[in-house]
């Protein structure tokens, strides 16, 4: 059985477990007030180049939305993609956390918003009427599976920056990211103009962390209280911290992505060109988007693979479109037969 589902069918990486079961010795004072978030704090900082505020939380929704709750009041606008997860697939959360601010969701192609789109919508600063701007959020790498180049998100900050809106970046696939563009974790966010990342871990290789990575420290004062309040405070905190140590030490992070990434290209290279196959998006990180003639696709099931079936207006008639993901841990053996059989399945649709 091999899933191609998503990234978080994964099992955990042993190296974080291993974290885990070094940081599983002994007292531990509560609520991150233990030694290994103490270190994770340093850590972070180092990555990034920067003095950091850095909560670790167990939840992509949970880091996203305390994050933005921090940029938008209750009467504010956060523009972002129509596909956005904060849109799609987080139940309404964003509103929640921030006491009710609109999401006011743009189109654009790949995935991404542009900062001509970005610019023409934002509006009503001042009128009593409408929602106030408050915060653009990107997400890097997207839900579909491609990136913002460094300019492309300093052009959207700088738009964000001119109407005085914070900028959050959902970095559920960072490290996909990172390990694409090749360049610093400083680079792709605070130098180029994010204020509030959400750090993913757990698609990655951790069990349930992520950290909520604030670059302006007068942002943070009021972080504490919005976590504890929303239930996202662990009193055993040293185990999310734990997890993020592991993540972070000897690169594991970036192989991780790195690996990831290349099963994915791998994946893109042999899929390409196959009859009745259509790629939807550059394959830039690890997620691949694609229809294939619906016998192919039942063929693949019923061989043991894993994958979701997709749908978006490009899908062309006759065919059905599916979403694959590679993983830290997908192995090349798998991506090879999966490849393999739909060149067989493909060539036989198309007699
Ligand atoms: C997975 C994911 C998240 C986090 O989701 P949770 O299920 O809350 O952990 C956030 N953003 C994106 C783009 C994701 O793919």
């Amino acid at each position: 059985m091999t899933n191609f589902a998503s990234d978080n069918v994964t099992a955990m990486a042993p190296e974080i477990l291993a974290a885990l079961a070094a940081a599983n010795q002994g007292p531990a004072m509560p609520y991150g007030e233990d030694p290994v978030t103490e270190r994770v704090r340093a850590r972070f900082n180092d990555l990034f180049e920067t003095e950091t505020v850095v909560f670790p939380v167990a939840t992509g929704t949970a880091a996203n939305v305390l994050g933005l709750s921090l940029l938008a009041p209750p009467y504010g606008a956060v523009y972002c993609h129509r596909d956005a997860h904060i849109v799609v697939d987080e139940c309404g959360a964003p509103e929640f956390y921030t006491g009710g601010a609109k999401l006011v969701t743009l189109d654009g192609a790949d995935g991404k918003l542009t900062a001509v789109e970005l610019s023409d919508a934002i509006d009503g600063a001042g009128v009593v009427h409408h929602v106030q701007p408050a915060a653009i959020s990107l997400t890097q790498a997207t839900e579909v599976g491609t990136l913002y180049q460094l300019e492309e998100i300093s052009a959207l900050a700088e738009v964000a920056r001119s109407h005085k809106l914070g900028v959050h970046m959902d970095g559920a696939r960072f490290a996909n990211a990172i390990a694409a563009l090749d360049c610093s974790p400083a680079e792709m966010t605070w130098k180029a103009g994010v204020d509030v990342l959400a750090f993913g871990a757990t698609k990655n290789g951790a069990m349930a962390a992520e950290a909520v990575v604030i670059f302006k420290p007068e942002l943070a004062d009021e972080f504490g209280f919005r976590r504890k309040r929303g239930g996202h405070l662990f009193s055993k905190g040293r185990f999310l911290s734990a997890q993020l140590e592991g993540y972070l030490a000897d690169d594991l992070w970036l192989n991780h992505a790195r690996h990831a990434n290349a099963l994915a290209d791998q994946m893109a290279k042999g899929l390409s060109g196959l009859p009745g196959v259509t790629l939807h998006y550059p394959v830039a990180a690890n997620m691949l988007f694609l229809s294939l003639p619906e016998p192919v696709i039942d063929g693949l099931k019923a061989a043991g693979f894993m994958f979701y079936d997709w749908t978006t207006p490009a899908t062309p008639a006759g065919t059905r479109e599916i979403r694959l993901v590679t993983a830290f841990n997908t192995l090349s053996e798998d991506v090879v037969a999966f490849v393999a059989l739909c060149e067989a399945l493909t060539r036989k649709a198309a007699e």
